[in-house]
This record gives C-alpha cells, sequence and structure tokens, in this order.
C-alpha cells in the first residue's frame, strides 16, 4: 500500500517524501481513508504508531476544500492531554502541512505560559487548534476564541485524558462545539471512561484496532538488573562511564528523585538534565528540545515524559524507578526502538520492586531474565520492610487527583458557606 493510492495530494505526498515515509504505517493505511470519507472513527493506537500524522493527513487533505479561518473561529480541534504533547503534535501538523497550498494556521494552546500571546494568535481564527483542555476553556470564558465551527475533534489519548481527570473539563469543551461535526478518538486502551465517551460522542464509527503485539517492537531489548535500592546510583553512574550511550532517558518516580539523581551525578562530574512537573514550562520546553537536538544527553524524567514524546534515535530508557503500571512501563519503554531503530531498556529491580516487576512481566505477557552487575549484585536478605508490606501495594485510580481534592475542598466550603447563612 502506498501513500498515492490512500488518496492524498501532492502537497502532502511531497511532505512524506522530504519526511523520508515510504509507506502508510497499519494505522494510516485504516484510518486516512475513513476519515477521509466522513466518518468517526474509534481507534485503539499507540504512541509510535503513527497516528499523529493518520489524523493530520486527512485533516489537511479536506481543510484544502475549506474556507480559510476568521473572526477568532477554529476549524479543527485537537484535544490532547499534557502540554509537551500539544507542542509536539503541533509541530508535526506544521511539517507534514509544508507544502500547503496557502497560509495554513495552527496555534498549540497550552497552560503554563502566559495567555496573552495565545490570545493574540487566536485573533482571525485558526484552522487548526491543538490544545489542552484547561487552557482552552480559559481562552474560551475570555471570548478568545471560538468553537462553533469546528468541523474535525480529535481526542488524542483519550485514556489518558480520562486518566488525568479532565472527564468536566471535557463536557464543557463537548458544549462549545457543534453538533455537526467529524469525531476522531484515539486511546491506546479502552477503560469504562473512555467506552462510556466512545458512546455519547461517536456516531456509528469506524474501528480501528491494531493487533497490540508491535506495541513492544521486536528490536527492543529488555533487561531487568537486579540491584539494592540504595545502590542504584552508584550502579547507575557506573554504567553511564561503562556504556557511554549516546543518550539515556532515565525515569524516576517523583520530582524529588528525578532532582536527588541530578546532584548525585552532578557531584560525580556528570551533567544530566531533569523534566518533570515543578519546571516552569518555558524550563520543560528547553529540557525536551536540548534532549531532542542531542545537547543533553542524560534526561531525568518523572511519568510526565513517558507518553507521547517522540525522541529520534534514541539508544536507552532507564527505569530508576519501576513505573505504576504495565501500561506506563510500555509506554516509558516505548520512547527507544522507535520507527524500526534498535533500542535498549533497561530497568532497576531492587527487593521493593520485585513482585511489582513480575505483575509488569504478567501483564506484557514476556519474561526478562535477571542479571546482577558485578560489584553490585543484589543482597540475599529481603529487607523487613519489604516483608511486612506485602499485600499493600497502592491500588492505581483509587488514590485521588490533585483536581479531585481541589473539587472536594470547593465543595466543602461552599456547604459550609451555606451552613453559616
Ligand atoms: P506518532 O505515533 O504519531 O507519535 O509517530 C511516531 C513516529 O513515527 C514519528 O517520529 C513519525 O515521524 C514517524 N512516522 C509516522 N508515520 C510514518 C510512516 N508512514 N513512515 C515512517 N515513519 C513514520
Amino acid at each position: 500500500m502506498s501513500f498515492t493510492s490512500l488518496g492524498l495530494s501532492e502537497f502532502l505526498l511531497k511532505s512524506l517524501k522530504d519526511l523520508g515515509y515510504e509507506q502508510p504505517t497499519p494505522i494510516q493505511e485504516k484510518a486516512i481513508p475513513a476519515i477521509l470519507e466522513g466518518d468517526d472513527i474509534l481507534a485503539a493506537a499507540e504512541t509510535g504508531s503513527g497516528k499523529t500524522a493518520g489524523f493530520t493527513l486527512p485533516i489537511l487533505e479536506r481543510l484544502v476544500k475549506a474556507l480559510p479561518p476568521q473572526g477568532n473561529l477554529v476549524t479543527a480541534l485537537v484535544l490532547v492531554p499534557t502540554r509537551e504533547l500539544a507542542v509536539q503534535v503541533e509541530e508535526a501538523i506544521r511539517q507534514y502541512a509544508r507544502f500547503f497550498p496557502r497560509k495554513l494556521k495552527t496555534l498549540a494552546v497550552f497552560g503554563g505560559v502566559s495567555i496573552n500571546n495565545q490570545m493574540q494568535a487566536m485573533r482571525g481564527g485558526c484552522d487548526i487548534v491543538v490544545a489542552t483542555p484547561g487552557r482552552l476553556l480559559d481562552l474560551v470564558d475570555r471570548n478568545a476564541v471560538d468553537l462553533r465551527a469546528v468541523t474535525t475533534l480529535v481526542l488524542d489519548e483519550a485514556d489518558r485524558m480520562l486518566d488525568l481527570g479532565f472527564a468536566d473539563e471535557l463536557d464543557e469543551i463537548l458544549d462549545e462545539l457543534p453538533n455537526q461535526r467529524q469525531n476522531l478518538l484515539f486511546s491506546a486502551t479502552f477503560p469504562k471512561g473512555v467506552k462510556t465517551l466512545t458512546e455519547d460522542l461517536l456516531d456509528s464509527p469506524v474501528e480501528i484496532e491494531i493487533k497490540q503485539e508491535s506495541t513492544i517492537p521486536e528490536q527492543l531489548v529488555q533487561r531487568a538488573i537486579e540491584v539494592d535500592r540504595n545502590n542504584r546510583t552508584m550502579l547507575l553512574k557506573y554504567l553511564l562511564k561503562q556504556k557511554q550511550w549516546s543518550q539515556i532517558l532515565i525515569f524516576v518516580a517523583s520530582k524529588r528523585t528525578a532532582n536527588n539523581v541530578e546532584m548525585k551525578l552532578y557531584r560525580s562530574g556528570i551533567q544530566a538534565q531533569t523534566l518533570h512537573g515543578d519546571l516552569t514550562q518555558t524550563e520543560r520546553t528547553q529540557a525536551l528540545k536540548d534532549f531532542r537536538t542531542g545537547r543533553c544527553k542524560i534526561l531525568i524524567a518523572t511519568d510526565l515524559a513517558a507518553r507521547g514524546i517522540d525522541i529520534p534515535n534514541l539508544p536507552c530508557v532507564l527505569n530508576y524507578d519501576l513505573p505504576r503500571s504495565p501500561a506506563d512501563y510500555v509506554h516509558r519503554i516505548g520512547r527507544t526502538a522507535r520507527a524500526g531503530e534498535i533500542g535498549q531498556a533497561l530497568s532497576f529491580v531492587d527487593h521493593e520492586g520485585d513482585a511489582h516487576f513480575k505483575l509488569i512481566e504478567k501483564r506484557i505477557q514476556q519474561q526478562i531474565s535477571r542479571e546482577q552487575i558485578e560489584g553490585f549484585e543484589r543482597s540475599k536478605d529481603i529487607p523487613e520492610s519489604v516483608t511486612a508490606k506485602k499485600g499493600k501495594a497502592p491500588v492505581k485510580g483509587k488514590r485521588k487527583s490533585k483536581k479531585d481534592k481541589l473539587r472536594e475542598a470547593a465543595a466543602l466550603k461552599a456547604q459550609n458557606d451555606a451552613q453559616k447563612q
């Protein structure tokens, strides 16, 4: 199958050729013709499957025939869960649209940066807006954006969006949109929240499911290294010196660990950067940019970087801390070995993480043989803290999100205020 046979115009074929895409990925093969037909789509697609081009190419194809935007109207709206993805998807769209016959206006809208620039950029309308829900609603509230002319809505990483507690904001956005529109929903998994959303949102959608085997590519080598918890930084330093990876993405469980590990490496003369939610948006963007361009060789990140972020030629991902869920594991390691490249994913497995790693293996249906590195062998004795804790692993999804807590506090305050009156 070729891009030409999918019915794409010359201006798109030209940019695909420039990008070196030889043929469509399975998701593109199925999604592009259906979207061109005007159908709603429900696609099970992971990041790395080529889904961004899967929805962008047909949207661009249809936009050629549409009128340029006016006022502060938007023609196509892509909703994403994180700021980084908003930037990345908008950049990808601009790449695919390089030879668009007229000047195409696209905009990434996300929080954590000044709203004024985004308000100004919205003037004259936009062909495509890629947005995180909260900031988009701020713009709607300020009458800076009008969503009543949206013809196509894309929900990217829908499972993630609901996981992050966007349900209410999504509802508010849907209220702003016209009823007549095309809806394209992409989700790695279909938990209950997503299922309900799809029923309310989609009109006889074309369902696309790409076989899950491709989730962990064959050329991605997974390794599990047993080590004591308090020996992990020493081992990390040793591996960095020994292996001399051109670049490595190190995942940790918290912002504090990210900063700690960075500091410890720094004291040993190893330069690294961090990426986590406590940094300003400018710092986050800069860290990613430095990593993408190769200026930064070692990036220590929380799960903020696990989803969707596309770093070309990344040879190694290391789980310094194990991720909370098997799905996050797949997302993290999927940052390497993309688009046919070779990659390695290392996981430090301490006694505390043993049971959890077994669960991950069970879910991904793969067994990864355990290794020990000479000089850093894991002690035979299982710490008491582990034996005492057994059976008390935290349940994902049961913890209240920051937003839930804020909502609860607001409800409590309203209740108290009402009682006072
Ligand atoms: P995505 O799943 O949209 O994040 O895309 C993953 C990566 O695959 C990106 O680096 C794209 O540039 C690349 N890609 C998308 N479609 C193709 C294609 N048909 N051929 C080669 N690479 C592609």
